[in-house]
């Protein structure tokens, strides 16, 4: 059996617009790599972080902390050392934390023989997660070990679904490089909501579904609504309101925040019509003073994977 292993950890969309804490979709075109190695000595080490500015502390990184949560359900008689090569910036809203903290999971997992399903590693690396969002959540980690289009059905018990992906549809995420705290984000949400709004989301959420199954784009055009979370958080977003006018003219089928922010996600049916949405995003973020990151990617169905 290997003792070492390298994967890459992909980036992941969060809410997909209807679908507050319960849907997401995996990508891609951005992710982390990391290294996973058995040791002699007992424990968790983080060894070595590259790209961003995050705790070496096992307690303190989302990797080692849903390292520990597996390592202390498996009881194994060896030690695991952790690299991470971080290429999704910590707080963009897509998915930083959730790639670390499946990235270990499943490292480990695989040099210990696979004893866990892709069930049971989300609810290792739940515990990572709630290590930066405060609640255990699984929204972002779910797509990411399971690809493609998941929905998490409950969290207690872990219950998630996985959802057809029609072939052709493209994201087009923007990363506009402004902050915004997950908390803060959380906290801009009304605590309550009226029931007419509750009964348009749910039936935005059924049909999308249903549209993911049968492979129907314009119906995911008309699913792609958030009336609920959208209209308090796209506060915290300068222009997205420009910005989404923008690639719904150039024929994107939905736009959305990602996850909590700042990050905006569209879906496109087909590369050419994704990149025209690439184009009309990037120009109104160009003609201000905000920087920005803007990526295409095919919807990944095969989620967190061993590379060479
Ligand atoms: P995202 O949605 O991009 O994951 P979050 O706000 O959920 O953003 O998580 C980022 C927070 O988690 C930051 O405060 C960061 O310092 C902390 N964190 C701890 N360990 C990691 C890690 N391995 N990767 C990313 N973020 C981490």
């Amino acid at each position: 059996m290997k003792n070492e292993i390298r994967i890459f950890s992909p980036a992941t969309v969060a809410n997909v617009a209807c679908g507050f804490d319960v849907l997401g979709f995996c990508l891609d075109s951005q992710g982390d790599e990391m290294v996973i190695r058995k040791t002699k000595e007992k424990g968790i080490k983080i060894t070595y972080i590259e790209g961003y500015d995050l705790p070496y502390e096992t307690d303190k990184n989302v990797a080692g902390v849903a390292a520990l949560a597996m390592y202390e359900n498996a009881k194994p008689d060896c030690g695991f050392e952790i690299e991470i090569y971080k290429r999704i910036k910590p707080g963009s809203g897509i998915g930083s934390s959730a790639a670390s903290a499946v990235g270990s999971v499943f490292g480990m997992n695989e040099l210990l023989g696979k004893p866990y399903n892709k069930t049971q590693l989300t609810y290792f690396a739940m515990k990572g997660e709630a290590l930066a969002s405060k609640s255990e959540h699984a929204d972002n980690l779910a797509p990411a070990i399971f690809g493609g289009f998941t929905l998490v059905k409950s969290t207690l018990p872990l219950d998630i679904l996985q959802i057809p992906t029609p072939t052709e549809l493209y994201a087009t995420i923007i990363h506009p490089q402004i902050e915004i705290k997950t908390s803060e984000a959380r906290e801009i949400l009304p605590k309550n909501i009226p029931l007419k709004d509750a009964i348009a989301q749910w039936a935005n959420v059924g049909s999308l579904v249903h549209a993911l199954h049968i492979s129907d784009y314009k119906l995911i055009h008309r699913s792609l609504q958030d009336i609920i979370v959208e209209p308090y958080r796209k506060q915290l977003i300068p222009h997205f309101d420009d910005v989404k006018f923008s690639a719904m003219e150039a024929g994107a089928l939905g736009c959305a925040i990602s996850g909590s922010g700042p990050s905006i996600f569209t879906l496109n049916k087909g590369i050419e019509i994704a990149k025209n949405v690439k184009d009309a995003m990037s120009l109104i973020y160009s003609k201000t003073n905000i920087d920005f990151d803007i990526h295409i990617s095919k919807i990944n169905t095969q989620g967190i994977k061993i590379i060479n």
